[in-house]
This record gives C-alpha cells, structure tokens and sequence, in this order.
C-alpha cells in the first residue's frame, strides 16, 4: 500500500509529514530566504527538495502558498515564494512528476487547505457556507459550500482573492494612502496584514511605531492608547469585510480567522473584531447576529490534514464553467 504524505510550502518553511510520523521542518527555498534568486531556480529548488522527501511510489498532498489552478496543477505566483509574478504560469504538477513519476502529487492552495480543516474542526451539521479568512502575510477568504460539500472556484481555479481590494476604513489619509505590495494604494492587505502593521503605526503618527506594532498584543492588554488606536485601524477592514459578508451571505454560518496576524494577536484581535461587528448602523444590523465568528489560536489549524481532506475527495474544490 502507497504511503500518503502532506507537504505545506510557504515562504518560511516546507513542512512534511510522511504518514503518520511526526512533521519535518526545512527551511523553504523561497525568495523569503533568497531575496536575490529568480524565480526559475527557486521553483527548481522546490522541486528538487520536494522530490528528495516523496518516499517511493507514495501520494503527496502539497498545501501550497501560491496562487493555483488545483485542477490543472498550474501556479500563477506567490510573492512570499517567488517574489510575485511569474513569467509564465507554471506547471508545477507536470515539473514534480517529471522529477518523481513514481509519485502522485495532488496540489492545494493553502487557504483551500486550511478552510478544509477549519470545516472539519469547527463546522456543526447544520452548517451552510463556511467561510476561512487568513490575515497573514496576505490577506485571502475561501468558502465551502457545505450543502454540497464543494469549495466552488472560478474557471482559472480562483476565489476570494480579497486582499487587494480597497480597505474600508475610517483612518486618515496617509493610512489610506498606504502602498501595497502588488502596487496599488490602499488595499485591505496593505493595512491589515503583517508587513503593514509598523507602517500603518507610522502613518498613525504614533511614538516608536516599531515598538507599538511589535508589542502590540501586550500594550493593547496593558490599555495603552496607541496601540488601541493601531489595533482599531488594522481590524477595521477585516470587520467590514467580514460585515459585508454576513449582509451579502445569508447561508455564510461561521467565519473562522486564521493566519499568523490572527492567530499572533489571538485574544485581543478577537476582542476588537467582535467588537466592532457588535456595532449597530442601521436597520440591516438590528436583528440577532447569527453569523458565528472565530479567531484561531496557534497551530490550531492543520493545512497538512486539509490538503489530504481536499485531495480525497471529503472537500473538494468544483471549478466553474464557461457555458
Ligand atoms: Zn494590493
């Protein structure tokens, strides 16, 4: 019988759990760690590295940080992995078979693959639509479809590719003004996501906003004001798009928020997003709050079990069609 082993890549580190024994860690071979390496021979390391731990004639599950077409094995980029834009759109499934053919490799992204494992944690029977949002180094949402139990994407294999939409917030123009790595201005991912919290404490004009937003869980428990302020304008967004959700979405029943920003300000993040959901608008918000919303703690959500969940079939992901 095959061996089945789950991989997560992300920019930091490869992850690998060859069934069930306990998981490795290496560093990724990603332009996180080699800012000055092409894309190209970044990829090839990470199919050599992958190909290197696949044990022989074994299914591999990759939860994969990148933006892919699941169906056709094909990744369109990952700035934490390669810096952005491919050239191309990369066939990573055709390279890893080409390097191991004695290996089946099934590719996942890694918001696909954690909202799996966030349905089979968290999700009740009576469940709809469940929704898993990270708030990471990017900002990206996925839903499953739980009447069907599908993860619905686009013809190219996308969906909920929301963090380069505009933020809605309240705060002053030169947060507003904020550039985002893709190289808008303005967008939910370059003021809410981890490389954007000292910008946004320097654009608040606040004292030492290096040391605000890297103490900024202890300062807020401490009630110090400014980083109440910073915490205040990084939820902001994120409230509203998950606001938006639960008036645009009456079958969405939970959110679950994940991802190191999250999951790093669990307790207070959590305080903060309830809290501005709890506020009452108009008649729209007037009656009971129904849509559940969870912050996760640390390693509470396990991409490696969601990529295999989604691989087997328990939640796959249904592309559109053109008609
Ligand atoms: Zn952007």
């Amino acid at each position: 019988m095959s061996t089945r082993t789950a991989v997560d890549v992300g920019g930091t580190w490869l992850r690998i759990r060859v069934g069930d024994s306990a998981v490795l860690r290496h560093p990724a071979p990603s332009r996180i760690h080699h800012p000055h390496r092409e894309p190209d021979e970044l990829v090839a390391s990470l199919v050599t590295t992958l190909a290197e731990h696949a044990p022989p004639d074994s299914t591999v599950d990759v939860s994969c940080g990148a933006a892919l077409d699941e169906e056709l094995g094909i990744a369109y980029g990952s700035g934490p992995l390669w810096g952005g834009e491919l050239p191309t759109r990369l066939p990573l499934r055709t390279l890893l078979e080409q390097a191991r053919p004695d290996v089946t490799w099934n590719l996942v992204n890694d918001v696909t693959a954690a909202l799996a494992d966030a349905v089979r944690q968290l999700a009740r029977p009576t469940d709809r639509r469940v929704a898993y949002l990270t708030v990471s180094s990017g900002i990206a949402l996925r839903t499953a479809d739980l009447t069907a139990s599908v993860i619905d994407v686009d013809t190219y294999g996308l969906q909920g590719e929301v963090g380069h939409l505009r933020a809605a917030t309240s705060a002053p123009e030169a947060v507003r003004s904020l550039e985002c790595l893709c190289g808008g201005t303005g967008h939910i991912a370059a003021l809410c996501a981890g490389p954007a919290i000292p910008r946004v404490a320097a654009a608040l004009g606040l004292p030492e906003p290096a040391a605000v937003a890297a103490q900024l869980s202890a300062r807020v428990a401490a009630d110090d004001p400014d980083a109440r302020t910073l915490l205040r304008t990084i939820v902001e967004p994120i409230a509203e798009l998950v606001r938006t959700l639960r008036t645009t979405d009456p079958l969405l029943d939970l959110v679950v928020l994940g991802g190191g920003v999250a999951e790093g300000l669990a307790e207070v993040y959590e305080t903060e997003l309830t809290a501005q959901l709890a506020e009452v608008r108009s008649y729209a918000d007037a009656g009971p709050a129904e849509l559940r919303v969870r912050v996760c703690r640390p390693g509470h959500i396990d991409p490696l079990a969601g990529a295999t969940a989604v691989a087997i079939g328990r939640l796959p992901v249904r592309k559109g069609r053109f008609r």
